[in-house]
């Protein structure tokens, strides 16, 4: 296909490891400047399978991520025709009363709630239009040499083994890196985690009977509670996807029905009604709890052979409602350097890896700042929140 961007630059052969958000957004970038992708998603193809539990259902989406939908051709339709704007912080008190708080009073900008599979789906479509991209579901990185461009990938449905090799290897396979396990072992290598005490487990407020929210939609509903928290996004079927954030240990100490009812009702007795009590009980002892991490490394390449991106370079807990958006910002910055640096892969690599990580580590801390923003000073007057930040 004809090269855009006005690139005449040799095209090069890319592997992207990971079809998830990120990798599916960058395999498109690579495919408008005309080099041939091959993308390797070690999970069967989404377009073709029911939601999975335990990965959130929806998402905030920001202008950063905004922004890099508007480059590949996809903002519109994931704004204007499925994403719900969320205009304010809906804050439900313990008595079951609420006020809001809007994010932008003066400029009227907001987030939107889009559908995780729902956007992955709309990438790997839009992948389709690039007879440069080639995918394949099904396949686990298992072993590579970053230094030389050859990687191993394990077909799970056969178990056979392929052996590729790439000018480029693009590492977008998610907080548990392989590609970044591998980076591990070169010289120089940054690299830290952070396991939060807290996990998250994902509750369903449904839709009426008559098929309309049962709360105003046009919100970020949270119930802050101090230590922990709940907090609601809205789906395109007008049902809620819940998320209760609280200690593993408290998780735990709520091993009965009769437990979880007593908790509910003394912290979030208005969703109590809303979730209902037989979906309650099933959806809590029917999921368990998963945990948050937050990782920082540096730096992003191994020579002009492989970089990370999205949750494989920065993962970061989810309270800022970034991750995707700095993954998303991550392939707008990159598809800038190919131009900046008419796709020479040293220059790109090193210009990311020198630049981008001060972004990244600021928003881990700015996300891990904000759950307690969140869970508890969203609720006090400002004179107790200046203090509460200061011993933060
Ligand atoms: P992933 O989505 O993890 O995708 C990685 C892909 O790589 C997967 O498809 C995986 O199967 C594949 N893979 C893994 N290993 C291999 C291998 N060895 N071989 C081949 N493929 C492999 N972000 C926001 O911006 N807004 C939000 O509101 C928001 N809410 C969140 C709520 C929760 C509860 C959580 C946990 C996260 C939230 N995030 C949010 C963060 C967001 O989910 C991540 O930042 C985003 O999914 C990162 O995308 P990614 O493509 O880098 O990684």
């Amino acid at each position: 296909m004809a090269l855009q961007n006005g690139n005449t630059k040799k095209k090069l052969d890319i592997v992207v490891v990971g079809g998830g958000l990120v990798g599916s957004l960058e395999a498109i970038f690579l495919a408008k400047r005309g080099h041939r992708v091959s993308l390797y998603e070690y999970r069967e193809d989404l377009r073709t399978t029911p939601h999975v539990r335990g990965r959130s259902i929806n998402l905030a989406l920001s202008v950063r991520g905004r922004k890099a939908l508007k480059g590949v051709g996809v903002e519109d339709h994931m704004v204007n025709e499925h994403g719900i704007p969320m205009r304010a912080r809906m804050i439900h008190r313990p008595d079951g009363t609420t006020y809001s708080i809007p994010y932008d009073a003066r400029t009227n900008q907001c987030i939107y709630s889009v559908g995780r599979n729902y956007l992955n789906n709309i990438l790997l479509k839009e992948s389709e239009n690039y007879d440069n991209v080639k995918k394949y579901f099904n396949h686990k990185l298992i072993k590579s040499n970053l230094r030389n461009g050859s990687l191993t990938f394990l077909k799970t449905e056969t178990n056979e083994t392929v052996d590729v090799t790439a000018d480029l290897i693009i590492g977008a396979d998610g907080a548990f890196s392989a590609v970044r396990k591998e980076m591990m072992k070169q010289p120089l290598f940054d690299f830290s985690q952070q396991y939060i005490e807290h996990g998250y487990l994902e509750l369903c407020i449904p839709a009426s009977e008559d098929g309309v929210f049962q709360m105003p939609p046009n919100y970020l509903h949270i119930w802050p509670r101090g230590n922990f928290m709940m907090i609601a996004l809205p789906n395109q079927d007008c049902s809620w996807t819940v998320t209760l954030f609280m200690p593993f240990k408290n998780f735990k100490d709520i091993d009965t029905d009769e437990k979880l009812m007593i908790f509910f009702q003394k912290y979030f007795s208005d969703s109590i009604p809303l979730i209902g009590e037989k979906k309650l009980i099933e959806d809590f002892f029917g999921g368990s709890p998963s945990p948050l991490v937050a990782v920082k490394c540096r730096p992003y390449n191994v020579l002009d052979k492989a970089l990370i991106i999205g949750d494989a370079a920065h993962a970061v807990v989810p309270f800022y409602g970034q991750g995707m958006n700095a993954g998303f910002e991550d392939c707008y910055i990159l598809d800038e350097l190919f131009r900046k640096h008419h796709d020479n892969v040293a220059d790109i690599l090193q210009d990311f890896s020198d630049s981008r990580w001060k972004d990244a580590f600021a928003i881990s801390d700015l996300a891990m700042y904000n759950y307690i923003e969140m869970r508890d000073l969203v609720t006090r007057p400002s004179y107790r929140l200046r203090k509460a930040v200061d011993d933060f």
